[in-house]
């Protein structure tokens, strides 16, 4: 997959800033920094999860050029920018729960 052409779900829907639920960083001591995303797609309604290399995130990746956000969208979306200290504490310990990241997570 493409990440620079965008986020999707499972079910191809693309993924936009209105269906972002969650958004923050996830900085390693070594190694790449990640972006991590958690949405719900407006198509399917489940809520999916990704995760983007910082360097290789847009914000763009989200922006459906058909529909421009409100400003009250913009606000929302970046007061989401915004992570406390246990946020991050929470998502590390999703984070051990997600066998699937295993390859994430180690530095080879
Ligand atoms: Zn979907």
């Amino acid at each position: 997959m493409n990440k620079a052409t965008g986020i999707r779900c499972h079910c191809g829907q693309r993924i936009l800033r209105k269906d972002v639920l969650h958004y923050g960083f996830y900085v390693k001591l070594f190694g790449p920094s990640y972006v991590y995303l958690k949405f719900r797609c407006s198509r399917c309604k489940k809520i999916g999860e990704e995760f983007v290399e910082k360097d290789k995130w847009n914000e763009n990746m989200l922006h459906d050029r058909t529909t421009e956000m409100t400003d009250s969208e913009k606000k929302k979306f970046n007061g989401m920018g915004k992570i406390d200290i246990s946020e991050m504490v929470e998502f590390h310990h999703e984070l051990e729960n997600l066998t699937s990241l295993e390859d994430l997570k180690s530095d080879t």
